[in-house]
Order: structure tokens, then sequence, then C-alpha cells
């Protein structure tokens, strides 16, 4: 398989830059210890934006390979836009990621897919790789109609985009019901929506960007579950929140291979 599987952390909005320091200093020493092997799986943490410069001195003075990013960004430049952080704020402090169409943002903050579409055009052009999130609701899935749902999804945020600028970005399959209830999808249940998106891309992009683009799951993954999600074909890493905020839990997951 050509496409590096990656593990990301979600921190969401936990800890301080303290506990950040004290998170990124244990997960590289778990890594270090598990003899983490960063080819067959690039480590990402993703910690609140307060905490950001803390991480990069981190990594930084200790030259880790553990990279990091940003959970959101604005779709402006600069300027009024009070309280919102710009991709070149971004891109200064070393960040390669940026997520955005969380299910959490576009509950809390009302995002719709155009948006989400804007801000993974902005983090590529800034050369940042887009984590595009999306994910359906309980009542969706109980419909049976999630598979249309998450793609039409996807195509309305990557309408009008190149083949070669999508086989750059991440896709994350979170289904809602999933996310923080300690209710994981099955792996036969992620596959079935991952593989469709792959499908997906095959049919709007061509096969080679279809092989090329990353599909992540997200939702309760947790170290008893990654090994089986790991296994499916068209899943190729994690988007991981409760179980990334314990060094050795994520680690442990990010050793998934072995
Ligand atoms: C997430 O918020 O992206 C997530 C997957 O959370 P959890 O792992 O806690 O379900």
């Amino acid at each position: 398989m050509t496409r590096t599987p990656l593990m990301a952390g979600n921190w969401k909005m936990n800890l301080d830059h303290l506990e950040a320091n004290h998170l990124v200093q244990g997960l590289a020493m778990h890594l270090r210890d598990n003899n983490h092997d960063y080819d067959k799986c690039e480590v990402l943490v993703i910690p609140p934006f307060t905490d950001i410069r803390t991480v990069q001195t981190i990594v930084d003075s200790e030259e880790l390979n553990i990279k990091y990013g940003a959970q959101d960004v604005s779709i402006h430049d600069n300027g009024a836009y009070t309280g919102e952080i710009s991709t070149a704020m971004l891109t200064k402090l070393g960040c390669t990621y940026v997520v955005m169409g969380h299910s959490e943002r576009r509950e809390y903050h009302s995002e719709s897919d155009q948006l989400v579409g804007a801000k993974a055009r902005k983090v590529l052009d800034a050369g940042m790789t887009p984590i595009l999130c999306c994910g359906e609701a309980l009542e969706v899935r109980k419909a049976g109609t999630h598979v249309e749902f998450v793609l039409s999804q996807i195509r309305a945020a990557l309408e009008n985009w190149s083949a070669e600028d999508v086989a750059k970005i991440v896709i994350a399959y979170e289904p809602i019901w999933a996310i923080g209830t300690g209710e994981t999808a099955t792996a036969a249940d992620a596959q079935e929506v991952c593989g469709a998106i792959r499908q997906a891309l095959a049919e709007d992009f061509g096969a080679q960007t279809a092989e090329s683009t990353r599909v992540l799951y997200g939702g309760s993954a947790n170290p008893g579950n990654v090994k089986e999600l790991m296994a499916q074909p068209d899943i190729d890493g994690a988007l991981i929140g409760g179980a990334s905020l314990k060094a050795e839990s994520f680690a442990a997951m990010c050793g998934f291979y072995a």
C-alpha cells in the first residue's frame, strides 16, 4: 500500500499548554519505548490553538518526528475577524495539518459543506494538509441513507477541485453517533463507508487519486479496536478524540501494525 497510515489525536478543547507539554513528552517517551516506526504510521497531535507554540517548542528542541496541526482555521487572510486564526499564523508555527468540518463545528458553529470546502482549499493553498471530516447522525444511519449522506457532504465540499489536489487531502469518516459515546462503528460499518468514499473518489477524480487519498475512521477508536479497524482495506488511519489524551493509549494505537 502506498498510503502511509495516519494516527491523528484530536484533543478538542482539552489540556492547557502545561498539560500539552506533559502529554507530548509522554507520547514521545512511549513511542521511543515501543520503537515506533514512523514509516509505518505517521503520528499527529491536534491541540487547541493556545497549545501549539508549546508543542512546536518540544517537537523542535527534541527533534521529534511527531507532527502537529490545528482543529480549525479561518478562510480569511487577516483583518477584522475577531477570534479567528489564519493559515499564515499556523504555518508560522510549523503546523502541517488542519481539521475542518468536524461534526462539533458543523453543529455548534453551523458550518456548511461549502465553508468546509473553502477552509480545505485555504489550507491546501497554504501548503498544509486538510483533514476533511464527514459523518452522519444516528437518524440518518437508522434510515439507511448514511452512504449517500456522507458522499454528498464530500462532493459538496470538493466541488470543482482538481484530482491532483484531492489526492493531497485526508478525509475522516466520523459517524456522529460514535463520537465520544463509546459506541464504535463495527469494522465492517466503517469499511462500508470508507470503501464507498474511495469508490466515489475514483468515479469523480480517477483511480489514481482514489488510491492516493487517505481515508481515516473516527469515533470511539481505542487500543482495543484499532487493529481490526486498520485491517480494513480502505481505512488508512484514525482520528482519535478521547483515547489520544493519554500518552500510553495513543502510542499503543500508533503501534497498531506491530
Ligand atoms: C473525534 O472527536 O474526532 C473523535 C473521534 O472522538 P472520540 O475518539 O472521543 O470518539
